[in-house]
C-alpha cells in the first residue's frame, strides 16, 4: 500500500509543520507557567497573550474577547451552560436539530434542569431557515445556538441573518463554528454573534484545545472552578504550547484562506465531475454551494445500506474518508441523525459517503480517489449495478 490518502479532514486535521515549530519551544525550554511571575512565568504569559490577539484578529474580535478552552466540545458546553446559569429564570433556548453532539447533547443537559430547548427543522438541502427560527421565538427565548457549518454535509448556515433576528428578539445568540473556523471569513463585530466555539485541530492545529468568542458585556457562569485563569472563565494552567499552536493554526487560515479556498474549491469540483462520470447512482447531498470548499457527501441509490463496507474498501485501498461523522463510529450503520434531520428516509439516512479535503491534500490524492471510488462502489452491490444502478464504464 502506498502513501495514506487522508481525505477526512471534517474529523481532524494533521498538524501544519509550521504549528510544530511554532509549538516546540514551549515542550522543551519554554515550560513556564504564565502565571508565574518570574522570567519564565512572564514568557508563557506572553505567548498565551499573542496567541490569543492571532485568534481575535482571525474572528474580528477583541483579544479580551477570547476565552482558550480544552476543546471545541468545552467551549460549546461554556457557551451554552454559561449562559443558561446566568438567566435569572428558567427559559427557553433554541438550536437546530443537526447540531454536533457538543451542542445536542448539552441541550439534553440543559432540559434535564428545567430548560426547554426547540430544535429548528432543516431543510433538504441542509439549511436552517430564517423563517423557521423566528417562527420558533418565544417570550422566554434567552439563547439561540446555530452551527455555522455542519459537518457532517457541510452546509453553511446563514448565521448572520440568524444572530440578526436572536437579536431583535433580546436572545444571546451562539454558533458552533468548529468546521468553519478557518476555512470561510467569519467577523463577529459585522454579525451579531454573540458567543463562537472553534477547536484548533479542525484548522491544523494540536488537538485538545479550543476557544470561545464571548462578545464583550455577555456574562457566562464558569463551568470549571478553580484558580481564575481566563478572566475565570476557565480555570486550569494554560496549555501553552496548545495554546501557542492555535494562535500560529489562526495566522496560517488568516493568511492563506482565500487562495487555498480556491485550490480546494477547484479540487473539490474535480471530484465531483469524476463522480458524476463514473457513478451512475452517485447523488449529491446538501447544498451545491453553500458548504465548505473541501466538503463532499455522496449517497449511491440502492446501496446505502453498504457504507460502511464502502468506506472499509477504500480504506483497504489505502483513503480515509468518513460515512458521517468520526464521533458516531460506535453506532455505525444506524440512520444518521443529521441526514434523518435533513428528511432523508431511513435508507439514505443511513448511507453517506463523506470526503473533506485540507491544506495538503494534492492533486494526486484526488487522482488516486477517482481510481478507486467507482470500482469500490461496483464491488459494494453487483445486483444493483445489473439493474441500471452502479458505475458507468
Ligand atoms: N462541533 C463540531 C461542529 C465538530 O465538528 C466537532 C468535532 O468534530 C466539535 C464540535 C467538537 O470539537 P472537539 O473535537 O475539539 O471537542
Amino acid at each position: 500500500m502506498g502513501e495514506l490518502v487522508y481525505l477526512d479532514h471534517a474529523a481532524t486535521t494533521p498538524l501544519d509543520g509550521r504549528v510544530r515549530a511554532a509549538m516546540q519551544p514551549y515542550l522543551d525550554e519554554k515550560y513556564g507557567n504564565p502565571s508565574s511571575m518570574h522570567a519564565a512565568g512572564r514568557e508563557a504569559r506572553t505567548a498565551v497573550e499573542a496567541a490569543r490577539a492571532e485568534v481575535a484578529q482571525l474572528l474580528g474580535a477583541r483579544p479580551e474577547e477570547i476565552v482558550f478552552t480544552g476543546s471545541g466540545t468545552e467551549a460549546d458546553n461554556l457557551a451554552l451552560r454559561g449562559a443558561v446559569a446566568c438567566f435569572a429564570d428558567p427559559c427557553h433556548v433554541v438550536t437546530s436539530a443537526f447540531e454536533h453532539p457538543a451542542v445536542l447533547e448539552t441541550c439534553r443537559h440543559l432540559e434535564t434542569r428545567g430548560v426547554e430547548v426547540t430544535y429548528l427543522p432543516i431543510d433538504g438541502e441542509g439549511i436552517v431557515q430564517p423563517q423557521a427560527l423566528r417562527a420558533a421565538l418565544r417570550p422566554d427565548t434567552r439563547l439561540v445556538s446555530i452551527m455555522a457549518a455542519n459537518n457532517v454535509v457541510g452546509t453553511i448556515q446563514p448565521v448572520a441573518e440568524l444572530a440578526e433576528i436572536a437579536h431583535r428578539h433580546g436572545a444571546l445568540f451562539h454558533t458552533d463554528a468548529v468546521q468553519a473556523v478557518g476555512k470561510m471569513p467569519l467577523d463577529v463585530t459585522r454579525t451579531h454573534i454573540d458567543l463562537l466555539s472553534l477547536s484548533a485541530h479542525k484548522l491544523h492545529g494540536p488537538k485538545g484545545v479550543g476557544a470561545l468568542y464571548v462578545r464583550t458585556g455577555v456574562n457566562l457562569e464558569p463551568i470549571v472552578h478553580g484558580g481564575g485563569q481566563e478572566g475565570g472563565l476557565r480555570s486550569a494552567t494554560e496549555n501553552v504550547a496548545g495554546i501557542v499552536g492555535l494562535g500560529c493554526a489562526a495566522r496560517l487560515a488568516r493568511d492563506e484562506m482565500g487562495a487555498e479556498s480556491a485550490r480546494l474549491v477547484g479540487l473539490r469540483d474535480r471530484i465531483e465531475t469524476g463522480i458524476a462520470e463514473t457513478i451512475d447512482n452517485a447523488y449529491r447531498i446538501g447544498h451545491p454551494y453553500m458548504r465548505l470548499p473541501g466538503h463532499l457527501c455522496y449517497g449511491f441509490s440502492g446501496q446505502e445500506g453498504e457504507a460502511i463496507k464502502l468506506l472499509l474498501a477504500l480504506d483497504e485501498a489505502g483513503i480515509a474518508v468518513s460515512s458521517g461523522s468520526a464521533c458516531s463510529s460506535h453506532n455505525a450503520g444506524e440512520p444518521s441523525y443529521v441526514l434523518t434531520a435533513m428528511g432523508l428516509d431511513t435508507i439514505r439516512a443511513r448511507g453517506s459517503l463523506r470526503v473533506t479535503l485540507g491544506r495538503f491534500t494534492s492533486d494526486d490524492d484526488v487522482d488516486r480517489l477517482l481510481a478507486v471510488l467507482p470500482e469500490a462502489v461496483r464491488s459494494l452491490n453487483p445486483i444493483a449495478s445489473h439493474a441500471g444502478f452502479g458505475v458507468r464504464a
